[in-house]
């Protein structure tokens, strides 16, 4: 298949769109310029059920819904497009609404970019000890845009991700400084979006001898649900798998973070070839996805989903909690919902199968998981725990908060017991604080 894109400038050539009413189009157009649209050829033709728009779980997850807009919203950017042709006075009226849209959350990026040699590594997160986040500049769009995607407001331009120039170098660099880093994480966007080439320019420095504390290369991509075809008939295909090979044969682990929200993306030949194809390079496929109202709200979807990951060889690894930005308010389930969801997939698969970990919200203190709710001295509480903390001793720590049905972030949460603060709050505050000090932010 050729790559064929759609966005808003083109994508009433689609040819099942004449299918769709007049007013969903208007709307698309009307989301769509506030919160980034971009869909191809397989997704349009291979994963939408046409005849069960506009409820079908991809078209969801791909085309802009008028419900992700508040109405407030909606009818400010809708009067701008209706009563004006002048682009700029359009495109102010969006950055308007995107700025209330929490265009950065968990915030301070900046808490998270490293400094080597008093010289800020922009294009690399260090959060977590073991981990290091790398966006390559070449890979910072995708081959779809998934309209729930905390990274959206790089995708309208508005938070524009500054790279080191010379990057492959500085993270060499960086990495053989810090002996304590073990994984790189390669993320974007979406990583495999670039060509081979330049992605071997970043790869195949980490496989040289004088970092022998990185063991683990993860590749954070959504291509095999949106692009099987990289891994197969693109120009380059052969040659990214030989490049998996090459990690292998350097004796590092080949982490292929493979992102799934639904099994339709995982029903089709195509990609059970793709995958088969990696598998053979020697990588470990580990799946995640966030748990999305009107796409996969569901335990036996999610159960369905994680089976047949399994059955095609890879694992499962996090369920998360959609993020606070962007269209949060559509998307969004309380905590507790996510977690019967999760509780009522995890009591319908197999051992195999609970490599997942979740539900998890991503949030400044760490990766926060509820493990349930309980009842302790006739309080009922929700019981936390930390899977990756920004203080490694923080992790794996349980903690309470008051049950709270509504709660949908951990901002919303209250210490149980009558108590101010959780364990961690005061050191987390004068980390925030240190930063603050030392950085003039942006
Ligand atoms: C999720 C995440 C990681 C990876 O965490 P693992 O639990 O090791 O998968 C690393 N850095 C950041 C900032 C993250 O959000
Ligand atoms: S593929 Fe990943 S980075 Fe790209 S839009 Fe989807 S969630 Fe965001």
């Amino acid at each position: 298949m050729k790559y064929k894109s759609y966005n808003l400038s083109n994508f009433r050539s689609i040819p099942q769109i004449s299918s769709l009413d007049k007013e969903m189009l208007d709307d698309i157009v009307t989301v769509g310029s506030v919160l980034p649209f971009k869909v191809n050829n397989y997704v349009t033709e291979n994963l939408i059920d046409w005849s069960k728009v506009p409820d079908d779980p991809i078209f969801k997850l791909t085309f802009p819904q008028k419900e992700m807009l508040i109405p407030e919203h909606f009818e400010m950017m809708n009067q701008a497009i209706q009563g004006t042709i002048d682009k700029t006075k359009i495109k102010l009226v969006a950055d308007k609404i995107r700025m209330k849209l929490n265009p950065h959350p968990a915030g301070q990026i900046q808490l998270n970019v490293p400094t080597y040699r008093e010289e800020k590594l922009w294009g690399l997160q260090h959060k977590y000890r073991e981990t290091v986040l790398f966006f390559p500049s070449q890979g910072q769009t995708c081959h779809a845009y998934c309209t729930f995607c905390f990274r959206w407001p790089q995708f309208v331009g508005i938070d524009q991700l500054k790279f080191a120039s010379n990057e492959a170098r500085k993270l060499h660099d960086y990495l053989k400084e810090h002996t304590e880093v073990t994984d790189v994480l390669f993320t974007g966007g979406d990583p495999l979006i670039m060509k081979t080439k330049i992605l071997e320019t970043y790869i195949k420095p980490l496989l040289s001898d004088d970092l022998p504390n990185v063991r683990n290369i993860r590749i954070g991509t959504k291509a095999l649900a949106y692009w099987p075809f990289r891994f197969t008939s693109d120009d380059d295909a052969d040659d990214l798998l030989r490049l998996f090979e090459k990690i292998k044969k350097a004796e590092k682990h080949l982490a292929f973070m493979a992102h799934f929200n639904h099994p339709v993306e995982l029903n089709n030949e195509l990609v059970e070839n793709s995958i088969q194809k990696i598998l053979n390079t020697g990588a470990v496929i580990r799946t995640q996805s966030p748990v999305l109202r009107h796409i996969n709200d569901n335990p036996n979807v999610w159960a369905e989903m994680l089976k047949k990951q399994v059955a095609l060889g890879c694992i499962p690894y996090y369920m998360f909690i959609a993020r606070n930005t962007g269209a949060q308010h559509y998307f969004s389930i309380p905590i507790i919902e996510a977690w019967n969801i999760f509780r009522k997939c995890y009591q319908q698969i197999s051992g195999i199968c609970r490599t997942i970990r979740g539900p998890s919200m991503s949030c400044l203190p760490g990766k926060v998981q509820l493990l349930g709710v309980s009842e302790i001295k006739n309080e009922k509480v929700m019981v936390f725990r930390m899977i990756q903390g920004r203080n490694p001793d923080w992790v794996a720590r349980p903690f309470f908060a008051e049950y709270d049905p509504n709660a949908i972030w951990y901002t919303d949460l209250k210490p149980a017991f009558g108590e101010e603060k959780f364990y961690f709050t005061n050191e987390l505050n004068s980390m925030i604080n240190n930063e603050e000090e030392e950085n003039d932010f942006e």
